[in-house]
């Protein structure tokens, strides 16, 4: 079900890495998974996720990276068609 690279775009393409942390948004009592990303773009991950959040994109909450290999993916509510994809490339507002 998870994605098997990171969901960054660097010069349009996709981030070869293995995806080491899942990206989630944490709100009252649920969770959602919006990404994955590896250890070099977890920062850029997260800046994107708060201007999303902001533009009213993305659900409210906090962001949260999961190691992969701890996570039960059961209890997270999400699906991979809703992750996002993050392009280098197009400037943030
Ligand atoms: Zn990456």
């Amino acid at each position: 079900m998870l994605p098997d690279q990171c969901s960054v775009l660097e010069d349009g393409k996709q981030c070869i890495n293995p995806p080491e942390f899942i990206v989630s948004i944490v709100s009252d009592e649920d969770e959602y998974m919006v990404g994955v990303t590896c250890q070099k773009h977890k920062q850029i991950v997260s800046g994107k996720v708060r201007i999303l959040q902001n533009e009213g994109k993305m659900h409210d909450g906090k962001i949260s990276f999961s190691p992969v290999k701890s996570v039960g993916t059961d209890c997270i509510h999400g699906d991979s068609d809703d992750f996002i994809q993050i392009d280098m490339n197009r400037k943030l507002k």
